[in-house]
């Protein structure tokens, strides 16, 4: 196996086009697991890890973050957790303080695991993935359109992750997971919540409950529709019962080990009435604190 080692991004991106079947390596939380099973046998691996831009972030010239494949789940707590607040929530649930020192999102991204648990608050804020190869530049893909099936993503071969961008948290943001137990475990499913009050719209991340992480769109239409955004009155008992029906609905599970399609279900409306609600009620007091 051969172990190509990029300087730069521009190497990295060249190495890509000459030899697509290699893989990419950045924290290894996934390939390491593949190669030491004996699920995987590339042909060669790429490393990232010399290359400086993927583990930086910025905020764009329009405000935006660009976050950098590369960048630790630890980090992103660390760094990014007053403004990508459900991402970070999210992080603090990955594997292990170990994991979370290796993983990144990027990694996420390129495994496209529907139980990776990154997905979910990607899709609620509305985060585009930066992806980019020598023959054709960047590409910039909407979270909703990069999840193509189980495992599989719209990364052609000869392209790479260098980032994703998303907008700072104009609202609260919440995450939710179900496991069986409180830590390093993979999501039986999860739910992600993002209030974006600028423009009365509620953003959701289903994930782990369909073969690839999705958006509840019909459950957002109805919130961002029916929710007292002026005066902010308390979450009436209705319309979070709607809210989780319709976040349930757009979920499509199946029985697996780890959980069954209704149990799935019944947690995804749980987790949507769950978020739904703490969101409000920070939004509640943020609103009459400016009262
Ligand atoms: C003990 C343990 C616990 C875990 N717990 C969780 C958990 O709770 N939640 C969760 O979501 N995941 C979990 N994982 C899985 C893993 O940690 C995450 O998926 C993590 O985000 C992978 O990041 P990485 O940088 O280590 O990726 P890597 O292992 O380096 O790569 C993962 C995949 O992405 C590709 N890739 C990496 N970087 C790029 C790039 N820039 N461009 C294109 N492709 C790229 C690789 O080729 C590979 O296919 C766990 C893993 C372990 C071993």
């Amino acid at each position: 196996m051969d172990f190509l080692r990029p300087a730069t991004w521009a190497e990295a991106l060249a190495a890509k086009a000459a030899v697509p079947d290699a893989v990419p390596i950045q924290g290894g939380t996934d390939v390491m697991v593949e190669i030491n099973f004996d699920m995987r046998r590339p042909v060669a691996l790429l490393d990232l890890t010399t290359v400086g831009e993927l583990g930086e972030w910025e905020v764009t010239a329009d405000g935006l973050l660009r976050v950098g494949a590369g960048v630790s789940y630890a980090r992103i707590i660390a760094e990014l957790g007053d403004r990508l607040p459900g991402l970070a929530q999210a992080s603090r649930t990955v594997g292990s303080p170990q994991i979370r020192n290796r993983g990144s999102v990027g990694g996420n991204l390129g495994a496209a695991s529907p139980a990776g648990d990154s997905h979910p608050p990607l899709l609620a804020g509305d985060a585009v993935i930066e992806v980019e190869s020598a023959a054709r530049g960047t590409r910039l893909i909407p979270a909703e359109e990069f999840y193509l099936g189980v495992k599989r993503s719209a990364l052609e071969p000869d392209e790479l992750i260098r980032a994703f961008r998303a907008r700072p948290a104009t609202g609260p943001q919440y995450f939710s997971k179900v496991g069986p137990r409180n830590a390093m475990v993979i999501a039986v499913c999860s739910f992600a919540l993002a209030l974006h009050p600028d423009e009365r719209r509620v953003g959701t991340g289903v994930g782990s409950a369909a073969p690839t992480p999705r958006r509840a769109r019909a459950a957002e239409e109805f919130a961002g529709r029916e929710l007292d955004w002026t005066g902010a009155a308390p979450l009436d008992g209705a319309l979070l019962a709607r809210f989780g029906e319709l976040a349930a609905e757009a979920a499509s599970p199946i029985d697996d080990v780890r959980g069954t399609a209704a149990y799935r279900r019944h947690a995804i409306a749980v987790m949507a009435r769950r978020t739904l609600t703490w969101a409000w009620n920070d939004y509640r007091g943020k609103v009459a604190a400016c009262a």
